[in-house]
C-alpha cells in the first residue's frame, strides 16, 4: 500500500493547537532513531479545524524501548501495553505500531507466529506487533487513521482518509459487519462522531448498525459507561440522544427509559431528558462542571418514579419504597451500561432531596441549602418544574431563598407555613392507569 503525503499547511493545519508535551515526544522518539507521529483523532480533528481532546503518539519502538527514551514514562496495560509518557504535567500516550491479528494478509503469519511464542519480538503477551501500514488498517475509520509528522509537516494517508474529511464522510476501514463484530463499542463511536464532528456516515454503516445493533448486548457493562460518558459529557449530548433513539442503541444501553417512554407514549419524559441534554450541553461549552450522576439522575427518574409509585399503591411505607425502586432501577441499569457507586450514590441523593425540596419544611430548609447535593438537586427541580411536575413557583421560591442570607432568609422562611406541605398535586397520571415497567426485575434475568 503505498501512502498519500500532504503537507499539512495546505489545509489551514492548526500547529499552535498540538500540545508541547506530544510534540517533545514526537521529538524524542526520533531524535532516538524510531519513527514518532501523532496519530487517529487528534490529527482528525486538527484537520477539521476543531481543537483535539487528546493527543496520541505512536511509534516502531517497543514499549522497553520507549520507556528508556524518557525519564517520566511507565508503561502501562497487560493486553495491550502502551507507554505514558510525562512532561510539564500533561500525560501522552505512546503506543506501538499493532496489527490486528484477525485480520489483513499477514494473517496467517502471526497466528502462526503467536502459538509458536515470541520470536523475533514481534509478538509478546497479546501485543500483536506491526508496521505502520499494520497499525493503519487495524484502526476503525478512515479518518481515525492520518499519521502527522511534526518535524516534515506532513500527514500521511493510507487509506484516503484525508479525501472522507474533506467530504465530511465517515468511512470504515474494512467490512462494516465484520468491524463491529470484532468489536462492537465501534457502533456508538459512529454516532459520536456523527453528532460531535458532523461526518456523515456511509449508508452500509448506519445499515449495518440497524442489522447488528444487538452486538452491544455483548459488551461489558463496565466499558459502556466509559462510552456512554464520551457521548454526553462532550456538548453534543441532545445529537447524540437522536441518534442512539434513531438506530435502536438507546434501547440498548438504557432500555427501562425507553421501555417508559414507549409504553407510556411520555412526551413530558422526554423533553425532561432533552431538556437535561440541553443544559449539559450548555454547561460543557461554557466551561462549567458536569456529573455523571445527574445524567443517571434524569436517564432513569421516569422508571424510578413508576416503580416508586407502583410500590406506594402496595402499601409500601414511603421510604421503602424509594429505597427499594432506587436499588431496583439501579440494579437493572447496571446490567446494561454499568453505573458506579461514585455516581449512582449523588443520584439518589439528588432523588431524595427532590421530596425535602417540594415540602419546604421550615426546619429542614437550613440543612438543605447547605446539602452538598442541594445544587444538583435544584437544577433537577428545574428541570421537573419545566414539565409541569412541580410549580414554577416552587422554583422560584428555592431561586429567591438562594440569593438572600441572615434576616432576609429568616423573614422568608418564617412566612413557611409550619408543617404545611406544599407540593402541587402532580400532573403525572396516576400509577394504577400506567402499565409496570419491568417490574423492577433486572434486565435479562427472565
Ligand atoms: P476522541 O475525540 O473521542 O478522543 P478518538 O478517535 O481519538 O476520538 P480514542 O479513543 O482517543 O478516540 O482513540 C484514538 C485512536 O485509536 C482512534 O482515532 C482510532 O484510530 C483508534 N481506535 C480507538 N478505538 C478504536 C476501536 N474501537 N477500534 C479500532 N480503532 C480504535
Ligand atoms: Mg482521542
Amino acid at each position: 500500500m503505498k501512502p498519500t503525503h500532504y503537507q499539512s499547511s495546505e489545509f489551514g493545519f492548526d500547529r499552535q493547537r498540538i500540545s508541547r508535551a506530544a510534540l517533545q515526544v514526537v521529538d524524542g522518539l526520533q531524535s532516538a532513531g524510531f519513527d514518532g507521529y501523532l496519530v487517529g483523532g487528534c490529527v482528525r480533528d486538527l484537520l477539521l479545524g476543531k481543537v483535539p481532546k487528546d493527543f496520541d503518539v505512536t511509534t516502531n519502538a517497543r514499549p522497553e524501548q520507549v520507556k528508556k527514551i524518557f525519564d517520566r514514562a511507565r508503561i502501562i496495560g497487560r493486553r495491550f501495553r502502551l507507554v505514558h509518557v510525562r512532561y510539564h504535567g500533561e500525560m501522552v500516550e505512546v503506543a506501538t505500531y499493532r496489527a490486528d491479528p484477525n485480520r489483513g494478509g499477514k494473517k496467517k503469519w502471526l497466528k502462526w507466529a503467536k502459538n509458536k511464542t515470541s520470536n523475533s519480538g514481534r509478538i509478546t503477551d497479546d501485543n500483536v506487533y506491526g508496521d505502520i501500514e499494520d497499525d493503519a488498517v487495524r484502526r476503525d475509520f478512515t479518518v481515525n487513521a492520518l499519521y502527522y509528522d511534526p518535524t516534515s509537516e506532513q500527514v500521511i494517508d493510507y487509506l484516503g482518509g484525508v479525501a472522507d474529511i474533506n467530504n465530511h464522510c465517515l468511512k470504515m476501514i474494512g467490512n462494516p459487519a465484520d468491524r463491529f463484530a470484532e468489536d462492537p463499542v465501534r457502533m456508538l463511536r459512529v454516532l459520536r462522531f456523527k453528532a460531535k464532528l458532523g461526518l456523515e456516515p456511509e449508508p452500509s454503516l448506519v445499515e449495518a448498525i440497524r442489522k447488528h445493533r444487538m452486538l452491544l448486548e455483548d459488551v461489558p457493562a463496565a466499558r459502556l459507561f466509559d462510552e456512554v460518558l464520551k457521548m454526553f459529557h462532550h456538548a453534543h449530548g441532545i445529537s447524540s440522544w437522536h441518534e442512539l433513539r434513531q438506530t435502536g442503541l438507546a434501547q440498548l444501553l438504557f432500555g427501562q427509559t425507553i421501555e417508559v417512554l414507549e409504553q407510556e407514549n411520555d412526551r413530558d419524559y422526554e423533553q425532561f431528558i432533552l431538556s437535561a441534554l440541553e443544559n449539559t450541553d450548555r454547561r460543557i461549552s461554557q466551561d462549567k462542571p458536569v456529573i455523571p450522576a445527574f445524567l443517571f439522575a434524569v436517564f432513569l427518574w421516569g422508571p424510578f418514579s413508576v416503580r416508586h409509585r407502583q410500590l406506594c399503591v402496595e402499601n409500601k411505607n414511603t421510604m421503602q419504597a424509594f429505597h427499594q425502586a432506587s436499588d431496583e432501577v439501579f440494579a437493572a441499569q447496571s446490567l446494561q451500561v454499568s453505573v458506579p457507586r461514585r455516581v449512582s450514590t449523588p443520584a439518589i441523593e439528588i432523588w431524595e432531596l427532590q421530596s425535602a425540596l417540594e415540602r419546604r419544611r421550615p426546619r429542614t430548609i437550613r440543612a438543605i441549602l447547605e446539602n452538598r447535593r442541594f445544587r444538583a438537586a435544584y437544577d433537577f427541580l428545574l428541570l421537573r418544574a419545566r414539565i409541569g411536575e412541580v410549580g414554577q413557583d416552587l422554583v422560584d421560591w428555592w431561586t429567591r431563598i438562594q440569593d438572600v442570607n441572615g434576616e432576609g432568609r429568616d423573614k422568608i422562611i418564617s412566612q413557611l407555613a409550619p408543617g404545611k406541605s406544599t407540593r402541587r398535586s402532580r400532573k403525572r397520571r396516576s400509577p394504577r392507569k400506567r402499565k409496570p415497567v419491568s417490574g423492577g426485575e433486572p434486565r435479562g434475568s427472565s
